[in-house]
């Protein structure tokens, strides 16, 4: 009985020194977490006195100005998102319910992906500088009103930058964002770039039709967010050799297909590839670097 007693006593204390040393442990983690970053540090004390502050769950607390390399710029492959409609009509493989779009923002974020601008992009294929350890670039086409009732929210929330290419003739039509929508998210984080004037088929216009369709639109925009725009997106992906010079003619400096693959150089800067978005995919294909 005694002999019982010590073993049980004994069995309590082991369990209760691993427990501390458990504790300590953790302490020693967090602590490095923070140490080198006192914003972070700060911010961390500010989620424990208010619990209302939601930074401890999607403010990124990773290095990422260490995380940032130089690479050999044919070796940078970013996966650049194709999305079109963020609605709860999911009615065809173009459209996804938002409730499925705020898990897949939360999926990048949570697996410490760094959102991107079109022009980051283009400066990170071109120049291989400030490579991100995980890049991503999200992108809309069309320009959906439900980019911004839908979309829009859930970028915000997760602070994550993305681009709509927009249809210049479209803009306030039915279901089509307007102006001042556009204006909106341009200041909060939502670049826009140009995805043609009228979303003629390129490849079947002739050379000065194409170059009207790509000059008409970046005139558009330019005047509308008064900034240059740098990115062509071929609307349905289709071009042909015509629409490669009228893009240069027309000074974009680089151009979209919707044919898959992670955007890189050897594909040509009027010619990347992209990520299509569909319901129900997997995020982890983006851990591929195909
Ligand atoms: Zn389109």
């Amino acid at each position: 009985m005694n002999n019982l007693k010590t073993k049980g006593l004994l069995s309590i204390f082991i369990v209760f020194i691993f427990a501390a040393q458990m504790i300590s442990y953790s302490n020693v983690i967090a602590c490095d977490i923070y140490k080198s970053n006192p914003a972070a540090e700060n911010r961390q004390l500010l989620t424990e006195k208010n619990s209302n502050i939601k930074y401890k769950t999607y403010e990124p607390v990773k290095h990422e100005a260490l995380s940032k390399r130089d690479l050999d710029s044919a070796a940078v492959k970013i996966p650049v998102l194709m999305y079109h409609s963020i609605n709860v009509k999911s009615t065809n493989n173009l459209i996804i319910t938002p409730q499925e779009f705020d898990k897949q923002i939360k999926w990048l974020k949570d697996n410490g992906f760094t959102p991107l601008f079109l022009d980051e992009v283009y400066s990170m294929l071109t120049t291989g500088k400030d490579i991100p350890l995980k890049p991503v670039a999200l992108t809309f086409d069309d320009g959906y009103v439900d980019n911004y009732t839908e979309a829009y929210p859930i970028l915000k929330k997760y602070n994550f930058k993305a681009t709509i290419f927009l249809i210049t003739d479209s803009i306030g039509q039915h279901s089509v964002l307007n102006e001042e929508q556009i204006r909106e998210m341009y200041a909060n984080n939502i670049d826009f770039q140009s995805h043609t004037a009228s979303h003629h088929e390129l490849n079947v216009l002739p050379y000065q039709k194409q170059l009207d369709e790509l000059v008409r639109s970046k005139e558009a925009l330019s005047k509308l967010l008064n900034k240059n725009i740098d990115c062509i997106c071929y609307p349905v992906g289709r071009y042909n050799a015509d629409t490669i010079k009228a893009a240069k003619t027309a000074g974009y400096k680089i151009g979209f297909t919707t044919k898959p693959g992670h955007a890189k150089q050897s594909d040509g800067l009027y010619t990347l590839t992209r990520v299509r978005m569909f319901p129900g995919m997997g995020m982890q294909i983006l851990n591929s670097k195909k």
